[in-house]
Parts: structure tokens; sequence; C-alpha cells
């Protein structure tokens, strides 16, 4: 006797069953979310991701948009037979893959000549840096390289671990969390060898040959080991930093209880000693022209010392950036020579969502954050500006003068008893489209704020480590200007990279996060629902299905579907078209429910049958 039951099917209707009239549809759900008859219905939308989940299918399309639902376990699908599998293949004859996306994306750049860029977005732990890593591997195994250096692709991977060393951190939501947003350019050189064009050039590639490069003694490998020797002393000087202790005298000064480890500090920044105790406890101010040395508080003191810890580790990290930076454009002048070089862009960075703006307006909320004179960053850079007394709640206050009628932006003064949450007096809230977000101004100016005094910095470029005599340059501690503040570097550092990305063609991968204990086989529903939301995925779905969603080559279509007609079966002999046009009569399809193109056939709402890949692969 079959299993008889009730069972929920893929578009949420319950029905009784036995066990062989459950498709392969509602085991394995759709993999694209078009393909979805209720494509209105997040609940659906989530069952259809809940039951892929269940079978480790834990990519689905939306069209083009690559859903991507972290497993938390390791799936034996990333191999290199899979990446085989979907060389050249077209989109939708296969299941849905990270692989296919990339495939797709490098075919899209050499047949249109046009950069492409691939937009990786999700909360934290997700798996967007897992999801970069998967593309790097699929260009650095299947693109073709030259034999003198390896793919950039595989650079770029190695570079990986590198960065990660220095600039991931375990945080509660992701063991290995990224804290720094990643844009990498992969370029593709299909034109040939290098080779011949440094002929063409005369020149030879052993750098030593040049008096140029031989000067800066830049290929010698033994300045490679001293350089790591350097890098080792800056962290472990940080280290240091960290457990420099302070004491309070009688007189309200400050100064270093932990002098033995001073003299080790010392000597790994590569500093004066006396110097340095000396700026960690007093400041410097010039007030008329003249020079004041003023002793810190116990306070002040200590966030001295963190602004330096911060600001050693911060430049380290940003110059082994550059590092890197400069050995994966080694050949740049190569690149840029000739015509025949495209871009395909990675942009793994955490908490950014920048698509939608083409759903909905996000202007509001962006002028908001970033107008000139009035936004939030402008205030927030006059109250770190503004001589006398300032602190987080004047920065609040002044936000409440200026903003106050913004029908997005509520404090507890402001909301007079109309908010839900009640609200501190140091909160202010903004409404943003993804959803109700308090921030503490607690912190805000000091973070703000280039916290690094003078003095200090005035050491630090003394240092004879070239490392840090590089990251903390002379004429920085000269400059009496204000250095730009912590936020506008950031949203000036955001603008030069939308413009990066504006010019090229846009590749969307979403990840999910399925649960937040970081396990395997956990589907929170109210997670994804949340993620579900704010990612945009449903406007995403009602954008695809206005249009024709499902789309294929008529070679393609005919081969795959053939068998399932008589006349075209086991071959067809006329046109291609009429072939097609044959099928999809013969499967019932009327005429407004299809278009034919000059070489694809494009279907408004496809029914079961054209999604039988996963299914089919699952045998
Ligand atoms: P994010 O960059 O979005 O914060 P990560 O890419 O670092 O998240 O992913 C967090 C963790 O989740 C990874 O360290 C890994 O253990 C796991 N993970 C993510 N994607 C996958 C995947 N495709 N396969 C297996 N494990 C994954
Ligand atoms: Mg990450």
């Amino acid at each position: 006797m079959r299993y008889q039951g009730r069972e929920v099917d893929i578009e949420g209707r319950v029905r009784l069953v036995m066990e062989s009239a459950l498709t392969a549809r509602d085991r394995v759900g759709v993999q694209d979310f078009v393909l979805l008859e209720n494509y209105n219905s997040e609940a659906a939308f989530i069952e259809n991701l809940r039951r892929r989940f269940g079978e480790n299918l834990i990519y689905t399309y939306i069209g083009s948009v690559l859903v991507s639902v972290n497993p938390y376990k390791e799936l034996e699908i990333y191999s290199k037979q899979q990446m085989e599998r979907y060389r050249g293949v077209s989109f939708y004859e296969i299941s849905p893959h990270i692989y296919a996306l990339s495939d797709n994306t490098y075919r899209a750049m050499r047949t249109e000549r046009k950069d492409q860029c691939i937009l990786i977005s999700g909360e934290s732990g997700a798996g967007k840096t897992e999801a970069s890593k998967k593309i790097l591997l699929y260009y650095a195994v299947t693109c073709p390289t030259n034999d003198q250096m390896p793919a950039l692709g595989e650079r770029l991977l190695q570079s990986n671990p590198v960065l990660e060393a220095f600039g991931n951190a375990k945080t509660f939501r992701n063991d290995n969390s990224s804290r720094f947003g990643k844009y990498m350019d992969v370029q593709f050189d299909f034109r040939g060898a290098p080779d011949d064009l440094l002929t063409t050039l005369g020149l030879e590639r052993n750098p030593q040959s040049y008096q140029y490069l031989v000067k800066g003694n830049c290929p010698r490998l033994s300045s490679v080991k001293e350089e790591v020797q350097k890098l080792l002393n800056i962290i472990a000087s940080v280290l240091h930093l960290g457990n420099t202790q302070f004491g309070e005298g009688e007189e309200g000064e400050t100064y270093i209880t932990t002098e033995t480890k001073i003299t080790n500090l010392t000597k790994l920044l590569g500093v004066d000693g006396s110097a340095l105790g000396e700026a960690l406890t007093h400041k410097k101010l010039t007030a008329k022209g003249e020079e004041m040395i003023t002793p810190l508080s116990f306070e002040q003191a200590v966030s001295a010392r963190d602004a330096l810890a911060k600001a050693v580790y911060g430049r380290t990290f940003t110059w082994l950036v550059e590092k890197i930076n400069q050995s994966l454009a080694l050949k740049e002048e190569i690149y840029h020579s000739g015509k025949g070089c495209s871009v395909i862009g990675l942009l793994d960075i955490y908490g950014f969502e920048w698509e939608t703006v083409q759903y909905f307006d996000n202007k509001i909320i962006c002028d908001l954050i970033e107008e000139k004179h009035k936004g939030i960053i402008s205030i927030l850079d006059e109250e770190c500006l503004r001589p006398g007394e300032t602190c987080d709640v004047s920065f609040l206050e002044k936000m409440e003068d200026t903003l106050g009628g913004h029908p997005h932006f509520v404090t507890h003064k402001l909301a007079n008893g109309k908010t839900r949450r009640v609200m501190s007096r140091e909160e202010f809230r903004l409404l943003h489209y993804a959803g109700e977000v308090n921030y503490n101004v607690n912190g805000f100016l000091d973070k703000n704020n280039d916290l690094l005094n003078r003095n200090l910095k005035e050491v630090m470029c003394q240092s004879d480590n070239q490392i840090l005599s590089h990251c903390f340059r002379k004429e920085e501690a000269i400059d009496q200007k204000r250095p730009e503040m912590a936020a506008t570097q950031f949203k000036n550092s955001l603008t030069k990279l939308m413009e990066i990305l504006m010019s090229k063609e846009p590749s969307y991968v979403r990840c999910i996060k399925p649960n937040d204990a970081k396990q395997p086989g956990r589907f929170d529903e109210v997670l994804v629902r949340h993620q579900v939301k704010y990612l945009g995925l449903m406007e995403n779905l009602r954008v695809r299905r206005a249009g024709f969603a499902y789309r294929r080559r008529f070679e393609a279509f005919l081969q795959r579907y053939k068998p399932l007609c008589p006349e075209t079966w086991p071959n067809w002999h006329g046109r291609l078209s009429d072939g097609v046009s044959t099928l999809v009569n013969h499967l019932g399809y009327k005429a407004e429910e299809y278009k034919l193109g000059r070489s694809k056939i494009f279907i408004r709402f496809p029914k079961t049958l054209f999604n039988t890949e996963d299914a089919l692969e699952a045998k």
C-alpha cells in the first residue's frame, strides 16, 4: 500500500496525495521563481526556498538574478567536473548555480564587449564572501591564461587569505566576518600572448635588464623577507599597545604604569621612547601661533592609545591592500595597451544594498543622510569641527533643529508619543525602506573625528619601520587643516565605487542566511522572510513576471523537448521556428502565451514542464 496523506503543494494548496502523485516540482520546488503560478505570494516564495534548501538545492533564480541560501555545510557542487558542466551552457538548461552566473557574465563580456560587474548582497553571514570566492575559483580554473603567470583570478584568490587574516573578525553573526568591503576587477585579456606585444615593443621580460626598474631594488627577494618582518613588528606592537596601562597621579596627571612594555613597544614601532610616552599622555595645541602642551586626562589617554592602535592597524591594512593591488596590476601597462581587455568587477560588501533603487525611490533617505549642508553627515562634520563644548547630545539637538520636520527622521523629543517603541533621549530613528532603525548617538563624534593627536602623528612619522613611515606622512603631521572626517571619507569612497559600477553591466547574487545558529539544515522562516523583504526579492519577481519569463534558443528548446511531440520526434527536418511552434502548439499553448523571436522562443507563463532540470539531475 502506498503512503497516503495530506500534502501542501508548492502553491500552498492542501490536497490528499499518494506518494507517486507527488511531482518532482512539489518535492524540489521550482528552479526559477518566475515559474511559480502564485508569484505574488510571499508564502509560496518562501516555501519554494525551503523545499529546495531541504534538498540541498541552495540556488534559485529570479530570472537572471541568483538567490543563494547559505547551507552551512560543504556541498559537493563546486568540483572541477561541475565547472565543466556549466561552461558555455545556457542559463536555463541546467540547474541554477553560481558557476552558471559566472559563466554567463564571462560570455556576455566577450560577446557584447562590455565590462560586467557582479554585485553580491545579503546580511552578515549570508555567504557573500564565499560566493565571491566561488566566482574567482571558476574564472581561475576555466578561463584561458598564458603560462608566464598564474591567471589573475588565481592570484586574486591567493590574496584572499591574506586580506581575510587582516580584515576579518569573529562576530556574533559570522565567525569569519569581513570588516572591509571588497571590490575586485578581474581583467581578461583574450587577444593572445602578451609575449608578442613585448617583442613588438622591443622589451624583455626580465626586470633586471632595465636601469629604472633595478634602481629601487624592488625585485630582490630579501626585501620581501624584511617587509614581512616589519609587518609582524607592527602587528605585535598593536597587541602591546592594547596592554599599555595608565595611572592617575595626585594632581590629576596621567602616567604610564607599564614602562617595561613601552620599551618593547617602542622598539617594535621603531620610534623614540620618551616621545611616544609623552605623546600618549599629552596633547599639543597651537593657539595664536604658540604651541602649548597640556596633559591628557586618564580617559583621554586611554582613547589616545586606542586611536593609535586603530590608526596603526587600519593604515597598515590599507598599505597591504595597496601592495596586493600593485602585485595584481603587475602587467597593467600591457593590459591597458590594447582594446581587447575587458573587466568583470566583483563587489562583496557588508550590509549594502544598491540595486533596490530600481524598484523604489530611495532618494529621500539618501538626501537625509548625505545632502550638502543639511544632511546627517554634514551636521556631524560641523559638530565635530565647531569649537567649544560639543558632544553627542549636542549633535542630536542640532539634528532635531535641522531635520525636525523630516518624515523619515524621529527622536524622543520629536516623537510626541506617536512611535510604537519607546526611544531613549540618546537615540534617533531613521525610517528606512527596509524598516525602522534606531541609532544611538553615543560615540558618533569620537568615531567621526580623527582622534589621533597631532603629536602622536609626529612621533609615528619618524618611525624607522618603512611601512609605518609610509603610512604616517610628515606632511600630515604638519598640516593644520582638519583631515576629512570618517563619515565623509566613507561617503566619498562609496560615490567613487558607484561611478565604477554604473559604467558596467550588472548581475546580481542575493545571499540569504537560513538561521542565526550557523547550523546546516535549519530554515528559520521568520528570519528568511525578513531578508526576502529587505532584499526586495518579491519586487524583483514582479518586475520579472511582467515580461516573458522564459526564453530559450530554438535549437536548445527543440533538442530538449522534442520527445514530447510525435511530429518533432526523433528529428525535425523543417525550419527551426516551425518545429518550435509545432511543439508548443502540441503542448497546448495559445498564441498570446508565447512569442517567437528571430532565434528564441519567449513564453509568458511557462508551466511546470519547463522546469524539470533539477528533478532530472536529482535522479
Ligand atoms: P558574508 O560574507 O555574507 O558575511 P561568508 O561568506 O563569510 O558570509 O559566510 C559565512 C560562513 O557560512 C562561511 O564561513 C561558511 O562557513 C558558510 N558558507 C557560506 N556560503 C557557503 C557555501 N556556499 N557552502 C558552504 N558553506 C558556506
Ligand atoms: Mg564577508
